[in-house]
């Protein structure tokens, strides 16, 4: 198999990334927006050892699941990985990548694993957007996606990913932008002022956050830009200069100056109120979120008399959702600021039967052992990577006889799970639950029970 050349073939599978996978001459090929069912000439764009990565040149019979994908950029930007396939198609996917994982790599039956959890609506459900800034050939400063696997930004008028108010507070923020004499920031070199505009769309309240990332501690025409977002957007409630001067992918930097309103908005989750600072997680999708927490409450059949730890709680949203139905709360998380609002959460909420601790998740887990802390239930909700191996010999020394795992990582969750068992849990039920249409990100609830005995 040579570079450029063109091979007729099936799409017989997808990647975990969503990738669409044929086979030429017995090698595996990856071929981008292509969907399971077409058969089309595939150019070969690059070959490693065992596999090559390939794009459709011509497609000569569509897949089934294929639909009209109804966004411009759709083939350029890295923001959707589906638009291509119906929604249907799409779950199937998940559903399918959900029990590779807990099957191959976690060793579970998937009589375990019930139907996925569909989202009601596949668009509008961002209700956080970190939009690169950039300046097009035409000299213009523009917003929009990194290209996959790339920091190219691919700029747009409108995503129908997020809410919709971004996009009309992304127009005003770039009439500002165009209008004004600050630079914009350049990655190579780490020069010019502005980085990213940042969003955050409480959807339960309206309020709105608009928050602009930047390489210096002030810009000029804040005022304007304040009075501008004022004048065209009704929820409007924060606006705040984030400081990042650091030459880093990561996003935000640690500071904050807040040019309007309060430093947070408010968003009701699950019926309670939840406060959030630019920092803090927050679920990007709230209707599903709710969903994913009934379904981490139904797991976790709590009692009144128990103790309940929420491992990785961010603002404490899934323990203090829960906290009205067991004697104690205690809620463990990295970010100050994150703990601070969990805080403030439950004060707000009149909650008074929980504790915090900001702290890593394995030393805050030792520290509550170490304390003689028995707990009844643990939900552990971890970024990607998944518990460090030490936090789970922890939570066994806990003697939980309920975890329940939130993960957003399918392989990183099997791999615990194997890791639990060999502890002395067992994976009973797993959901996977679809936080985010339209990309190959899905995330899956399991109730694992301690094995008598162990
Ligand atoms: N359960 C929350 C947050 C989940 S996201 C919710 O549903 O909203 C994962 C959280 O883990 C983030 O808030 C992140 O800051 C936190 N985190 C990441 N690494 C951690 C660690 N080593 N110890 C404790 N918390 C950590």
């Amino acid at each position: 198999m040579k570079k450029n050349e063109i091979y007729t073939s099936e799409i017989i599978d997808y990647t975990t990334e969503g990738s669409g996978i044929c086979k030429i001459d017995g090698m595996a090929v990856f071929v981008p927006n292509a969907a399971v069912g077409d058969i089309a000439e595939i150019k070969i764009l690059k070959v490693a050892k065992k596999y090559a990565f390939g794009k459709i040149e011509r497609l000569i019979t569509s897949s089934k699941d294929r639909c009209n994908p109804d966004c411009p950029v759709f083939s350029k930007c890295g923001g959707c990985t589906f638009r291509h396939i119906s929604y249907e198609a799409e779950l199937r996917f998940k559903y399918k990548r959900v029990a590779d994982a807990l099957t191959r790599i976690g060793g579970v039956s998937e009589d375990i694993l019930m139907p996925i959890v569909g989202a009601e609506s596949a668009d509008g459900y961002r209700n956080k957007a970190q939009l690169p800034v950039t300046v097009d050939s035409d000299g213009r400063i523009r917003v929009g996606f990194f290209a996959p696997r790339s920091h190219r930004v691919i700029s747009f008028d409108e995503c129908a990913l997020q809410s919709p108010v971004f996009n009309k507070a992304a127009r005003i923020f770039l009439e500002w932008a165009n209008s004004e004499s600050n630079s914009v920031y350049n990655e190579a070199s780490h020069s010019g002022a502005i980085r990213h505009l940042y969003l955050r769309h409480a959807k339960k309240t309206g309020e709105l956050m608009v928050c602009i990332v930047a390489n210096a501690d002030s810009l000029n025409g804040e005022e304007r830009l304040v009075g501008m977002l004022r004048e065209g957007l009704d929820s409007l409630t924060t606006v705040v200069l984030n400081i990042n001067k650091e030459k880093t992918n990561v996003i935000t930097g640690k500071k904050n100056r807040v040019l309007y309103g309060d430093e947070y908005i408010t968003d009701e989750l699950c019926g309670m109120k939840f406060r959030i600072s630019p920092l803090s997680f927050y679920q990007v999708n709230r209707s599903q979120a709710e969903r994913l927490y009934g379904i981490a409450a139904e797991f976790a059949e709590l009692k009144k008399h128990e103790t309940l730890i929420d491992m990785y709680c961010g603002t404490g949203t899934i323990g203090l959702s829960m906290a009205d139905r067991v004697k104690s709360m205690i809620g463990v998380e990295i970010i100050p600021q994150a703990i601070e609002d969990a805080k403030k959460n439950a004060e707000r909420n009149s909650i008074d039967n929980t504790r915090f601790i900001c702290g890593d998740a394995a030393k805050a887990a030792a520290e509550l052992k170490a304390e003689g802390v028995k707990a009844d239930c643990i939900i552990i909700d971890p970024p990607r990577k998944g518990c460090d191996s030490s936090l789970i010999g922890t939570i066994y020394d806990l003697s939980p006889k309920r975890v329940v795992y939130v993960s957003c990582d399918p392989a990183t969750l099997a791999r615990d799970i194997k890791l639990f068992e060999e502890k002395g849990y067992k994976a009973e039920k797993a959901v996977p639950v679809d936080m985010f249409p339209r990309t190959a990100h899905v995330e899956t609830v399991v109730l694992m029970s301690r094995v008598e005995g162990k």
